[in-house]
């Protein structure tokens, strides 16, 4: 799967304005019992962090109204981690939103590990019916069920299917789900999980399967797991791929246990403290003046490319092996950037970048090791024909002929504050 073409930048690209937020996730805790191999931020049994319900109600009503500004209607799900790993918490905090005349939560995500009877399966489920949740999303796939049996997920299926009506269950992904129950619980055709813990050159297969299936963005763990069995390339070739969409364009973020409100897709990028200032004020002050934001400015205007760019000037090193997506390079750039404590108050919280306990990358340093990739490179594709897009097949969309992006990506960054280029952030926080 080809990445969708970049967007072009518009050429007034600091009077851009970022979309209104219209989908936010809260991330309950970084709690969580598994530690997948691509899980996108560091959650494990070692993490913590837990919303206070009373933080999470004055989020869900300060986006709420965000959104009732602008004439939408604020669609809240809630993850984790694990949202379910304190079932008290989420369920008097379903209950209190719903007393309070919050939106209705849109979703809740869930690996189902707490599925270990029928009873309180469909217990927790018809209480949470009852307080208006509309939708269930029950993870399953070779990553997951290294840590939780599929006989607790196909619990947890078949009585929200009952409990809640199959429209209303989610199943990510569904033909692995089908396939790992209609094949006697072999969680993936060339992986039984019985082994999947214990042979490691079968375990990278079935990750590299999973990977041709469902390329995914690799940010956090995954970034630092997986890669290696992509095909990479030099940083140079993520040139110009610009992450306006991803942050400008989406309606969506995420807010984790400690008020860090991020980009949809993009844990680890802090655009701001939704403790200290709340959402509806966070919003505003980014459409007033993201260019002033070193790393959103960086992204948008030129996409992790950018970034690594501005972080040479503190000793990023490329890595010599290359990296497997725009994101692969961004992690790492921003792992980097987090381990010397630069824009500490923009780039993190340490549960978005390896740390103690975890095998990430060393930060900036060149890998010596290149192991072979284990998916191919995709054959050549061409993207969607328009005005805007003229590129070749088989290249990337935004390697063409970009001059006007860049013009105005220099244009951006020559416009961003000095201070941007020092250590420290220059887009001050509420203290
Ligand atoms: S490159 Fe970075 S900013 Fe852009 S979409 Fe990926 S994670 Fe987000």
């Amino acid at each position: 799967m080809r990445p969708s073409p970049t967007p072009p930048l518009p050429a007034d690209l600091a009077s851009a304005r970022p979309a209104v937020w219209e989908f936010a996730g809260l991330l309950l805790t970084y709690w969580c019992n598994a530690r997948c191999a691509f899980c996108y931020v560091y959650s494990g049994p070692e993490r913590g962090g837990q919303m206070r319900v009373q933080d999470a109600l004055r989020l869900w009503g300060s986006l709420d109204r965000l959104a009732a500004r602008h004439g939408k209607q604020m669609r809240i799900h809630l993850s984790g981690g694990e949202p379910f790993g304190d079932w008290p918490r989420l369920l008097s905090l379903v209950r209190a939103a719903r007393e309070t005349g919050l939106s209705p939560v849109e979703k809740i995500e869930t690996n189902a590990y707490w599925a270990t009877g029928d009873g309180i399966v469909r217990s927790r489920l018809e209480q949470l019916d009852a307080l208006g949740m509309q939708m269930l999303v029950v993870s399953s796939d070779v990553y997951h069920q290294e840590f939780v049996p599929l006989e607790r997920v196909r619990r947890c299926v078949e009585i929200a299917r009952q409990v809640l009506g199959p429209a209303r269950v989610r199943v990510r992904w569904w033909d692995f789900f089908r396939h790992a129950t209609q094949t006697g619980g072999q969680a993936d055709p060339t992986l039984p999980r019985e082994t999947c813990r214990t042979d490691s050159g079968r375990r990278r297969r079935a990750y590299a399967a999973a990977l041709r299936r469902h390329r995914d963005r690799l940010t956090g763990r995954a970034a630092d797991e997986l890669a290696e069995l992509l095909p990479r390339h030099p940083a140079p070739y993520f040139r110009g791929r610009n992450c306006i969409r991803e942050i400008l364009y989406s309606r969506h973020v995420h807010i984790d246990p400690y008020g860090n409100v991020f980009p949809g897709v993009c844990n680890g990028i802090i655009l701001g403290r939704a403790l200290e200032q709340a959402p509806e004020q966070l919003w505003q002050r980014l459409a007033d003046g993201w260019c002033a934001h070193p790393v959103v400015a960086a992204v948008v205007s030129g996409g992790s490319f950018e970034l690594m760019q501005q972080a040479t000037a503190f000793g990023y090193q490329e890595l010599s092996g290359g990296y497997a997506s725009k994101c692969h390079l961004c992690h790492h750039v921003r792992q980097f950037l987090h381990g010397r404590g630069i824009w500490p108050e923009l780039v993190g919280p340490a549960e978005c970048y390896a740390g103690a306990g975890h095998a990430g990358p060393a930060p900036g340093g060149p890998r010596s090791a290149q192991p072979a990739p284990l998916v191919p490179e995709p054959g050549p594709a061409c993207p969607t024909p328009g005005p805007e897009n003229t590129a070749r097949c088989g290249a990337p969309a935004d390697n063409q002929d970009s001059s006007s992006r860049t013009r105005s990506s220099s244009r951006l960054v020559a416009r961003m504050p000095s201070g941007s280029l020092k250590r420290g952030p220059s887009y001050s926080m509420p203290t």
